[in-house]
């Protein structure tokens, strides 16, 4: 296996890319979908179901970590992956996103942000510095650089300087993250949804130079089109020959248009969220497991999912357990949702190298258009 970090692209179709991200835990298949385990779990999931889900990365939270249990005692444990029993690859954000839409008492300066737990109250400062050390204590594959996201929608003004202040704090990481062989450290491309902010920043991070490059600063609020728009021309300013990391995103439709548009690498919430909230998530859309419909509905969430929601259980227990709030309606959903997630990027992977994608995403939106099954 191999001892340091490196990224190879495979095959192309359009502007789109399938992959392989090589560490010393393992490789990763772009594009890939990378679950969210927020505090070192991902929620209502053993590590092992999530690794048959075909998941080969997840995400960790350092804002999260670093007030429960804190990364000295997770590293005095011996690392994150010992830690919640993973021991494959983990991507760990910076904490800044979750600082600012967390955190009270929030108290930004060019040092960094200093704030208050949203948990106890308790006082602690986030740098790039200590965000690198952090995340260098949990033992992380892939570290994020300490970045400042504004909120949209914001002036130009207000992103320029926000981006200008993202990017000092870039070369900063660079610095405080050192030589790591087979540890990588990404940059994060800021700007909003204005293309010239967008180049500068990508500029900057090219001469800092980084393992991987972040598109962040969206999956904001800034809707779709917008989001879209920035990826039809944010990818490419990124070097070619690293992976691009869409940050947060997102529903199904917004990965397969931004794998379109050349990202290799999306996490987000929503799957595993959604599943505790009695959310279905299948070729045919969106499938609200609370809805009277399914009562007497033995048919399998999907028929077509080699998932155990789907080859074990009905829709109609399904929705019995989800609505007795039993913990294996949160479970069963999850793990559905997860295996859907990494089968559409599997699905994905075997268009771009087969140059079939055009085709794939036309009948990924058909089928979707189709709704769900007719009730019984
Ligand atoms: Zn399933």
């Amino acid at each position: 296996m191999t001892q340091r970090f490196s990224f190879e692209v495979e095959a192309r179709d359009g502007r789109a890319r399938k992959g392989v991200i090589s560490t010393p835990r393992g490789e990763i298949r772009t594009p890939a979908f990378m679950p969210v385990g927020t505090a070192a779990t991902v929620k209502a999931m053993m590590p092992e179901s999530v690794c048959a889900t075909g998941a080969d990365i997840l995400l960790g939270n350092t804002y999260h970590l670093m007030l429960r249990p804190t990364a000295e005692r997770i590293a005095g444990l011996g690392g994150l992956h010992k830690f919640m029993n993973w021991d494959r690859p983990i991507l760990t954000d910076s904490g800044g996103f979750q600082v600012m839409s967390l955190a009270s008492l929030r108290k930004l300066t060019e040092e960094g942000v200093r704030f208050a737990s949203h948990i106890d109250g308790s006082k602690h400062m986030l740098s790039p510095e200590r965000s690198m050390e952090i995340q260098k204590l949990l033992g992380s594959d892939i570290v994020m650089c300490f970045d400042e996201c504004p909120a949209l929608p914001a002036t130009d003004a207000e992103v320029a300087k926000s981006m200008a202040l993202s990017m000092r704090w870039a070369q900063r990481s660079r610095d405080a993250f050192g030589d790591r062989p087979g540890h990588a450290l990404f940059g994060i491309q800021q700007g909003g949804v204005t293309k010239d902010l967008r180049a500068e920043s990508a500029e900057a991070l090219r001469a800092i130079e980084f393992d991987g490059y972040a598109v962040g600063g969206l999956a904001v609020g800034e809707g779709q089109e917008a989001m879209f728009g920035v990826l039809d021309y944010a990818p490419d300013m990124l070097p070619e020959d690293k992976p691009r990391y869409l940050m947060g995103v997102g529903k199904p439709d917004d990965i397969v248009g931004a794998v379109e548009r050349g990202i290799d690498m999306m996490d987000c919430v929503l799957p595993s969220r959604s599943g505790r909230t009695g959310q279905g998530w299948t070729r045919h859309g969106q499938v609200n497991m609370r809805n009277a419909r399914h009562k007497d509905d033995p048919r399998p969430l999907d028929e077509a999912c080699g998932c155990p929601a789907c080859r074990n259980y009905s829709r109609a227990y399904l929705h019995h357990v989800i609505k007795a709030d039993e913990i294996i309606g949160s479970m069963l959903l999850t793990w559905h949702n997860l295996h859907y997630y990494q089968d559409l990027m599997a699905g994905l992977r075997d268009a771009i190298s087969t140059g079939a994608l055009a085709g794939f995403v036309a009948d990924f939106h058909a089928k979707r258009a189709g709704g769900d099954i007719e009730q019984l």
